[in-house]
């Protein structure tokens, strides 16, 4: 059966490269109706943390990204390791090395030349001659990461590796072991690097890489998911939008694209609007809730109705939820200042005070705000009567309901808003003319 696993240290957080890579493999795995593993590398004592495995974790869940089987944790298998190093020690394959009492088991590295093939970039040639022996147990009696890697491969019955091809250097080492051992080499496939936009290996520097912020950031993860599958893979023709379980059915190790991919968040944006809009409504609403909800972004006692209305009026113009917040403040709090040049803009008519007022009068008469239609009528009554053009009661009246020059429909926005907020707000403005 086709074995794949991925295996994060907990080090970090789950990053952008290497929630890729575990998504290649599921897709993989999934595809051939094969394992998914999880394997948690944590041998390395002073870097490892609990709160990284479990973000890892968390982050690999919010993905989609399920695996099989309980994931295996390196740091709980020490004696097997231990114990599998004999086997080398016994066969005059490896060595001790005894400093004050401590003994460090050592792997002659065979000197010649080896030859991998990567599923990617096909045959790549070594000359082991330039690497050292390979420490595979320390004086701790910890293994390095090439042995517990090797020992574990083998354990699982891995039969593709799949990951950075930061790690292509480590692969003719522990082929080389695995030989030695006698055991099955798997067949492997380097990803090529994730670059930030200035064309080097993504990093923090180029901000924020975990998956994590994605998520506090208000994506989907439908959205990230998709994103990250196009970054080193592609399917036939150029379609860009894909769910899950399209992946699921469209991935082919064949399709892998060999040149490094640039992580470039205007398109992660993008990508992500697309599933905002392909999510049923109700969906939608529901998970942009619970999303504002979790990131605490609702004032206390804030009218869940109005929070849906502004959902529901701003879907076609965010890409992420945060954007509702960044866009359009003044549905979860009050207008605390003006945009400058829209008052400037809007504010200039003569006698627009008088206007207004009456305008806010016939608002008043109407018993809620719930008729768009009505709404717009009594704005068209109110210019005429005055003998102005609409825009000229819409601009100001848009200018007090948001503090900004720009906004969607005005009467779709009153309505979101509610009558009561609306003549305030209006009212507010109207103190200051
Ligand atoms: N723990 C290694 C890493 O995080 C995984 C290496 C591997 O997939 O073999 O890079």
């Amino acid at each position: 059966m086709i074995t794949v696993r991925f295996a994060p240290s907990p080090t970090g957080f789950l990053h952008v490269g290497g929630a890729r890579t575990a998504l290649f493999n599921f897709l993989f795995a999934r595809n051939q109706k094969g394992k998914f593993l999880l394997r948690i590398e944590d041998t390395d004592r002073e870097r490892s943390r609990p709160e990284f495995e479990k973000e890892i974790l968390d982050s690999l869940k919010w993905l989609g990204l399920g695996w099989d089987e309980t994931p295996l944790r390196q740091s709980e298998r020490i004696s097997i390791y231990q114990k599998e190093a004999e086997k080398l020690l016994s066969g005059g394959l490896a060595y001790e090395e005894v400093k004050e009492g401590k003994r460090a088991v050592i792997f002659k590295m065979p000197r010649r030349e080896i030859a991998l093939t990567d599923l990617l970039r096909g045959e790549v040639r070594f000359d082991t001659r330039v690497f050292e022996d390979l420490v595979l147990l320390k004086s701790d009696g910890f293994p390095t990461y090439h042995w517990a890697c090797v020992v574990d491969d083998e354990a699982l019955g891995v039969t593709h590796v799949i990951r950075g091809e930061d790690h292509l250097t480590n692969t003719p080492k522990q082929m080389l072991l695995l030989e030695a051992l006698g055991w099955r080499v798997p067949a492997y496939a380097h990803l090529p690097l994730i670059l930030g936009s200035d064309g080097t290996p993504l990093s923090k520097r180029h901000g924020a890489v975990s998956v994590a912020h994605y998520l506090k950031e208000g994506f989907l993860p439908e959205g990230l998911v998709n994103y990250l599958a196009l970054l080193g893979w592609g399917a036939e023709g150029n379609r860009e939008f894909f769910t899950l379980p399209e992946l699921v059915e469209k991935f082919s190790l064949k399709r892998l694209i060999r040149s490094s991919a640039r992580f470039d968040l205007e398109k992660l944006r993008w990508t992500n609007a697309q599933h905002l809009r392909a999510l049923p409504e109700t969906d939608y609403l529901r998970r942009a809730s619970d999303w504002f909800q979790s990131e605490n972004l609702i004032p206390a006692g804030f009218p869940e109705a109005r929070l849906q209305s502004a959902l529901l009026l701003f879907r076609s113009r965010i890409q992420t939820f945060k954007d509702l917040g960044v866009e359009a403040p003044y549905f979860f709090r009050d207008v605390e200042s003006y945009d400058l040049e829209a008052m400037n803009r809007s504010l200039g008519e003569p006698g627009l005070k008088e206007k207004l007022l009456d305008l806010k009068a016939k608002f008043e008469a109407l018993p809620d705000f719930g008729d768009v239609v009505k709404l717009e009528a009594v704005l068209r009554e109110g210019a005429q009567k005055t003998g102005v053009e609409a825009k000229v009661l819409i601009h100001p009246l848009r200018l007090a309901l948001t503090g900004k020059g720009v906004s969607p429909g005005i009467f779709e926005l009153m309505k979101a808003l509610g009558k009561d907020v609306c003549l305030e707000r209006l009212g507010r403005l109207l103190e200051k003319l």
